[in-house]
């Protein structure tokens, strides 16, 4: 429900819009440092490196501690790739086979296009794109492929299987599909739900074990894929010890098992012993439980999460893909977060919304910046840049909720994105160009820490509404309401008087980026002729249309052709700040009340609809730039000093390439076949 995974790109058009500011601001990246932060470059992809900075810092027994957790992370990563389709790992183990011990010519266009078709698939986590969930289309000749099988003695009814998986654009199309009124389940290609199933039969599933007078529900299907038994009565297969994906699970016990002596505290050895308890017997509510006591636990340093979290990848929004990232507070950062969260009650009780739909009293914001050491499972190779858990409203209300920056993950992009011509070729003029190279740096961290900090966790359900009566156009909707938010409070002076910024206008150069970006930018991760289709840019395409038109009588958003080329020009700051107030409150009353109408109407009518001319303008003007629209992260590579039993030290080195990378997790952390 609300974690960020594609911020990451709107911080890409961001960071290289700002280019020339972060080399101001941040003096000690790139260049200077001489980190190489490109690791691959492929398809539409760009592989980037990012730094642990303080890790050395950390005492032996956090390191200790960070060592096990981010083992226990990279043993996950084969539940991620079989959830998200089940033709993945085989898939991959023929691949892999393939590309290790082929000796044939290397530099052949086919074994080039096969080289490129393997790095999607391992940054895709599977056949399909992590973005637009299309299935990667090969650009090597099915005799090549053929004959590779044969080769590596695959049988003939394996090879079978698999020339459709690669070949067949209409088997398997789709990993996640959200098109209105089709039957989201029968026609996703993922695999949380069992062949033979249709969407009615899982709703009517989940529908009888929902108890909407129970206050505290817990996360309904969230550890389990659902399959038709052999007499056609629907029933759960539960990820745990002992059920799916057991052999995984069982080595991601036996790390957290290591990493427990190592825990800063007892809090951080309860929560790490509640997790062990729920791999090992699949209770949902033990699972809220560990969620209670990892989002109270605010006082250790290190900190992570492991398990299935966010439902992105279920159609229907109910099942959460595996993933792990660990990672430690930047203290001296962490202050901006934290003078959000103390003043968390007074954004909530001068938000524009309906005060019936406010939270009378706003529990336990917690906020910090932190540092990851490792993404893993769902988390990567893309990567979210802000993340906010627990997922369970009435745990959010009750107990409150984390809310994390990724630091060193934004400096790493903003780092390579020096230099990248972007601002030039779609920023109006000077002066705007001057506002973001001054102010957008800032006020994109502060955008993410608004939107994670308070978006998230504000506003209240009006008693008796189910929290997923938006169905598919929830997560959409959801994210609208937390950019509304973040938007809104950009704009206000109180910002000022808490001493986050230090001019009145800073927030124009995020306003402008933002509504580049959802007008049009963005559009250059869409395939020609496709809608839009991921959550996250349907609500930025959904905030920067409707603030565009409802402020076409006043002309408060200009499209202005100069040279053929389109640009954005904001006439009207003031007033786009109410709009954007305007949207927040319709939003939140949508969302308060679960009016599902409403909510739909607002999706398919500025969500969804891509201008075909528009289209075509950004892909041909993006091309020229030689961007990436895409970009993912290789991890460090930890290596612990031992002392027979004991660690004495960890090491981390930065110079592990991307297919060494995928490879070598391929080898170490297989688990499942
Ligand atoms: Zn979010």
């Amino acid at each position: 429900m609300n974690n960020d995974n594609d911020m990451t790109n709107l911080r890409i058009l961001a960071a290289a819009a700002t280019a020339t500011a972060l080399w101001a601001c941040t003096p000690k990246q790139a260049a200077d440092t001489g980190f190489d932060y490109t690791a691959d470059r492929f398809a539409d992809i760009e592989v980037l490196r990012y730094q642990v900075p303080d890790f050395d810092s950390l005492s032996v027994n956090q390191k200790a501690l960070i060592y096990y957790l981010t083992e226990a992370a990279l043993w996950g990563r084969d539940i991620l790739w079989d959830q998200n389709c089940s033709a993945n790992l085989p898939l991959r183990h023929a691949l892999e086979n393939i590309y290790t011990t082929y000796n044939g010519d290397r530099e052949s266009a086919d074994f080039k296009a096969f080289e490129q078709y393997m790095k999607q698939v391992w940054f895709g986590n599977g056949i399909h794109h992590h973005y637009s969930m299309d299935k990667f289309a090969p650009s090597f000749s099915k005799e090549f492929f053929a004959e590779q099988l044969n080769r590596t003695g695959v049988t003939a009814d394996e090879q079978a299987e698999l020339m459709k998986v690669v070949f067949d654009p209409t088997y398997l199309a789709k990993r996640v599909n959200q098109a209105d009124n089709a039957d989201l389940v029968a026609t996703s290609a993922c695999n949380f739900y069992g062949p033979g199933l249709t969407q009615d039969e899982v709703e009517a599933y989940y529908a009888a074990l929902k108890d909407s007078a129970d206050p505290t529900p817990v996360s309904y299907g969230l550890n389990s894929r659902l399959v038709k038994d052999e007499n056609g009565k629907v029933a759960e297969q539960v990820y745990r010890i002992g059920g799916l994906y057991s052999a995984a699970i069982e080595k991601i016990v036996e790390n957290l098992e290591k990493a427990k002596p190592y825990a800063e505290n007892d809090a951080q050895r309860d929560i790490i012993e509640k997790l062990i308890e729920y791999y090992t017997t699949g209770s949902l509510k033990t699972f809220d439980d560990y969620s209670i006591a990892w989002a109270e636990d605010t006082a250790s340093q290190v900190d992570f999460i492991n398990g299935f979290i966010e439902s992105y990848g279920d159609p229907l929004g109910m099942t959460g893909s595996w993933e792990s990232i660990v990672n430690f507070k930047n203290i001296p950062a962490s202050r901006r977060t934290e003078t959000l969260s103390a003043n968390a009650q007074w954004f909530e009780d001068n938000s524009p919304v309906d005060p019936a739909f406010r939270k009378d009293e706003v529990k336990g914001v917690s906020a910090k910046v932190i540092t990851a050491a490792i993404l893993a499972g769902d988390a990567y190779p893309a990567t979210p840049i802000g993340i906010n858990l627990p997922n369970a409203n009435w745990i959010r209300a009750a107990h409150g909720s984390k809310s994390v920056t990724l630091e060193n993950i934004t400096q790493a992009y903003d780092a390579a994105n020096h230099g990248s011509g972007f601002d030039e070729e779609f920023v109006i003029d000077e002066p705007t160009r001057k506002l973001m190279a001054d102010y957008l740096f800032i006020t994109d961290n502060l955008h993410t820490d608004l939107h994670e900090c308070l978006g998230h966790g504000s506003g209240r359900l009006m008693p008796g509404v189910d929290p997923d009566a938006l169905k598919a156009h929830g997560s959409t909707l959801e994210e609208t309401r937390a950019d509304l938010f973040a938007l809104y409070y950009l704009a206000d002076p109180k910002l000022l008087e808490i001493g986050l910024l230090d001019n009145p206008d800073a927030y124009k150069a995020e306003y402008y980026k933002y509504i580049l970006n959802g007008l049009m930018t963005q559009l250059n991760r869409i395939e020609p002729g496709k809608d839009i289709e991921e959550a996250h840019m349907r609500n930025r395409a959904l905030i920067a249309r409707w603030a565009y038109e409802h402020g076409k009588d006043a002309n408060v958003i200009e499209l202005v052709s100069r040279d053929g080329k389109t640009y954005v020009q904001i006439n009207d700051y003031e007033a786009l700040r109410r709009l954007f107030g305007e949207l927040l409150a319709e939003v939140q009353r949508i969302r308060s009340t679960g009016d599902y109408e409403a909510g739909r109407a607002l999706v398919e009518q500025y969500a969804v609809k891509v201008d075909p001319a528009l289209h075509k303008e950004v892909l041909d003007r993006y091309a020229r730039l030689n961007l990436a629209p895409y970009r993912g992260f290789v991890n460090p590579v930890y290596t612990p000093v031992m002392d027979g039993d004991s660690i004495t030290d960890v090491k981390v080195s930065y110079g592990e390439g991307y297919a060494d990378q995928m490879l070598r997790y391929s080898r170490d952390y297989s688990a499942l076949k």
